[in-house]
C-alpha cells in the first residue's frame, strides 16, 4: 500500500481533481540532453512520474532540445535508460523540437497581436537597456516597429537572411516591471547551427521560457513541476501561455499533424519545488563535465560520480533513491542536505534486501592443523538473516582459509575482540579456533596462522554455544574465487567542495583515496552473481557486481557503501 503523501504539490493536484478543474492529471519530465542526469534529477523524476502515477494520470518525457550546440544523442540514450531504471515509463516521448513549427506560428501570432517585436540591439545593448533590480529598464528603440515590418523581419530571420546575434524577437511586456524576466524578454534568437533532430531546417531557435511554457501547453500538461529558480519566471510562463492561447487557437497546432502528433493543448500551471543538494558532491552539469573531460574520473558512469549512471554502477538501487526522495520530502525551502541521508537510504535498502556473502579483501592464510589435508565440507548459510524467503546457500569449508588480515593482532590493543596468539575466535558458522602459531616471512610480516579447530564447537553441537570474544568471516582458500574489489569512497574530502575560498576550486578537494583497487577472495556463490547484483559482504560493507566488468570467472565488485558511516565524527 502506497503511503498517502501530503506535500503541497500533491495537495494542489488532489484539490484540482476534487474541484473538477482537471479530470485527469498530466505531468512531464523535461531534461535538456546536454549531459547525464544526476541524483538531483532523480527527485524531479520521482515527483513528475510519481504524481502522475499516484493520481491515475500520465507523464511525458520531453527532451528540451532548444540548445542544439550543446546537445548530443549519447545523452538522450542515457536519459531514457535512467528513467526506465528508476522504474518509470513515459506516456509519450517528445522533443521540444517537435514543436518548432508551433512555436514559430505562435511567435507570428504574438507579432500580429502587437505583443512581440524584432529588436536589432546587440546582446550588450540589451543588457544595458534592461536596467537592474533598483532601476527600471528602457524601451528598445525598435519597440514601436509596425506589425508589417516585424512580420517581414521575423520571416527573414526564419529564412536565414541574418547572421547569428543580429536580431532577436522580443515579447512586448513591460520594461519597468519589478520582475526583470518581464522586461521584454527574448523569444527567439538567430543561430545557424545544425540540430540533431531538425538538421539545418531552422536558423532561429526559441528561448527556454517561451519553448517551455508552450511545450507544456501543447502537451496538455496540467501541472508543470520545476525547481525553485524558475519561480521568477512563472509570470513570463503564464504570459506566454495566456497570450498565445494555443487551446483557443487550434490553427497554431497544425504543424503537429505532419509529425503525427495529436492536436491537443491546455493551460498548464507551473509549480516550483526546492532543488535537491547534498554536501560532499558537486551536481552542476558543467562541473561534472569538467571532471570527465579533465580525466579526474573515469567517465560519466564512474561509480564516484553523482550521475545516475555513476551511482547505479556504484550499487545504488532505484528503491534506495526512492526512499531517499521520500525522506527528503517536497518543499519550497532550498537546503544543502547531509550526504548521510543518501548513504543512509542505501544502507537501509540494502540491509533489508541484499543477500549476505562472505568475502575477504585483505587476505591472511589460516590453516586448521588438526584437519586432514583433503578435508572438505559443505556448510549451509541463510542468504539473509531477517528474510527467510531469500533461502540458503552452500559454502565450502576446508583446512586452509583466508581471513581478514586486520582480524589478527599479535600484540592486541586493549579491547581487541578478534584473533590473537593463543586466543580463540569463532569462525562464522564453522566453529571455534585457537591460534597456536603465527608464521612470519623474513621481514617479520605474518604470512600464515596455524590454528586448531575445536571439534566440539561445530555447527549444531553443544560446544558451539560457549562464549568466545569475537566472530570473524572467512572463505575456503581452495574454493574461493579471486576477485577485483574496487573500494570507492567519497570523491571530495570537504562538505562544500564548491566553496571558492582562497582561490581553491572543487578540484583541490578531490579525495586521493576515493578509489582503491585490491584483489580479494569471495565465496563461490558471490562469484556466480549476475551483473549489478548487490550484496552485503559480511562485516565489510555493501558491494555490487560491476555492471560492465563483472564475470563469474573473473569477478569484479564495487563497494557501494560501508556498513556504518565512517565519516561521522
Ligand atoms: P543542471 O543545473 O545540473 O544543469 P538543469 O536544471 O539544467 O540541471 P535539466 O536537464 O534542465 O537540468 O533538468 C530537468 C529537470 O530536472 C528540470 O525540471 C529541473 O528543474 C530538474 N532538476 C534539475 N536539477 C535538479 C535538482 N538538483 N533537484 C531537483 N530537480 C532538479
Ligand atoms: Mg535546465
Ligand atoms: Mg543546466
Amino acid at each position: 500500500d502506497a503511503p498517502i503523501r501530503t506535500d503541497f504539490i500533491r495537495q494542489i493536484v488532489r484539490d484540482d481533481l476534487a474541484s473538477g478543474k482537471h479530470s485527469a492529471i498530466k505531468t512531464r519530465f523535461p531534461p535538456e540532453p546536454n549531459g547525464y542526469l544526476h541524483i538531483g534529477h532523480a527527485k524531479a523524476i520521482c515527483l513528475d512520474f510519481g504524481v502522475a502515477q499516484e493520481f491515475g494520470g500520465v507523464c511525458n518525457l520531453r527532451l528540451d532540445d532548444t540548445n542544439p550546440a550543446r546537445e548530443d544523442p549519447e545523452y538522450v540514450r542515457a536519459i531514457q535508460d535512467d528513467v526506465r531504471w528508476l522504474g518509470f515509463d513515459w506516456h509519450s516521448l517528445r522533443h521540444a523540437s517537435d514543436y518548432f513549427g508551433v512555436y514559430y506560428l505562435a511567435a507570428e501570432k504574438l507579432i500580429r497581436d502587437g505583443k512581440a517585436f524584432v529588436c536589432d540591439l546587440t546582446a550588450e545593448q540589451v543588457r544595458e537597456y534592461r536596467g537592474s533590480l533598483v532601476e527600471p529598464g528602457r524601451n528598445s528603440p525598435f519597440r514601436e516597429r509596425s506589425v508589417e515590418e516585424n512580420l517581414d523581419l521575423f520571416r527573414r530571420m526564419r529564412a536565414g537572411e541574418f547572421p547569428d546575434g543580429a536580431r532577436t524577437l522580443r515579447a512586448k511586456i513591460d520594461m519597468a516591471s519589478g520582475n526583470i524576466n518581464l522586461r521584454d524578454p527574448a523569444l527567439y534568437r538567430i543561430k545557424h547551427v545544425e540540430h540533431q533532430n531538425t538538421g539545418s531546417e531552422w536558423p532561429i531557435y526559441p528561448m527556454y521560457d517561451f519553448a517551455h511554457a508552450l511545450g507544456d501547453a501543447v502537451e496538455g500538461i496540467t501541472h508543470s513541476l520545476c525547481t525553485l529558480e524558475f519561480e521568477d519566471h512563472r509570470p513570463l510562463y503564464d504570459w506566454c501561455v495566456d497570450n498565445v492561447d494555443l487551446a483557443g487557437n487550434p490553427e497554431l497546432l497544425e504543424p503537429l499533424v505532419a509529425r503525427g502528433l495529436p492536436k491537443e493543448a491546455g493551460k498548464p500551471r507551473q509549480i516550483e519545488f526546492s532543488r535537491l543538494n547534498f554536501n560532499y558532491l558537486v551536481m552542476s552539469k558543467r562541473k561534472l563535465m569538467a571532471l570527465v573531460t579533465d580525466r579526474l574520473v573515469d567517465g560519466w558512469d564512474d561509480p564516484r560520480m553523482p550521475t545516475l549512471q555513476g551511482i547505479r554502477r556504484r550499487g545504488y538501487t532505484p528503491s534506495a533513491l526512492k526512499l531517499m526522495v521520500e525522506r527528503v520530502g517536497i518543499s519550497k525551502q532550498n537546503s544543502l542536505l547531509d550526504i548521510s541521508i543518501l548513504e543512509g537510504a542505501l544502507r537501509d535498502d540494502l540491509d533489508a534486501h541484499a543477500p549476505r556473502r562472505m568475502a575477504v579483501i585483505d587476505p591472511l592464510k589460516l590453516v586448521l592443523t588438526n584437519l586432514d589435508a583433503g578435508f572438505e565440507e559443505t556448510l549451509t548459510f541463510a542468504n539473509h538473516p531477517k528474510d527467510e524467503a531469500q533461502g540458503e546457500r552452500s559454502i565450502p569449508f576446508s583446512r586452509e582459509l583466508w581471513i581478514e588480515r586486520e582480524d589478527f593482532e599479535e600484540v592486541p590493543p586493549k579491547g581487541f575482540k578478534r584473533l590473537t596468539l593463543g586466543g580463540e575466535v569463532r569462525l562464522r558458522g564453522a566453529g571455534i579456533v585457537r591460534c597456536d602459531e603465527a608464521v612470519k616471512d623474513a621481514d617479520g610480516r605474518v604470512v600464515e596462522l596455524r590454528c586448531t579447530l575445536d571439534p566440539e564447537s561445530r555447527p549444531g553441537m553443544e560446544g558451539a554455544n560457549r562464549k568466545v570474544k569475537g566472530t570473524i568471516h572467512w572463505v575456503s582458500a581452495q574454493h574461493a574465487v579471486a576477485a577485483e574489489v574496487r573500494l570507492y569512497d567519497r570523491l571530495f574530502t570537504v562538505p562544500d567542495p564548491d566553496n571558492d575560498e582562497g582561490g581553491k576550486t572543487y578540484v583541490d578537494y578531490l579525495n586521493p583515496d576515493s578509489r582503491k583497487v585490491v584483489t580479494g577472495y569471495v565465496e563461490p556463490a558471490a562469484a556466480q552473481a549476475a551483473k549489478e547484483q548487490g550484496f552485503q559482504f559480511e562485516r565489510l560493507g555493501y558491494f555490487v557486481a560491476d555492471r560492465y566488468d563483472h564475470r563469474s570467472d573473473a569477478p569484479v565488485f564495487n563497494r557501494s557503501v560501508t556498513l556504518r558511516d565512517t565519516w561521522a565524527q
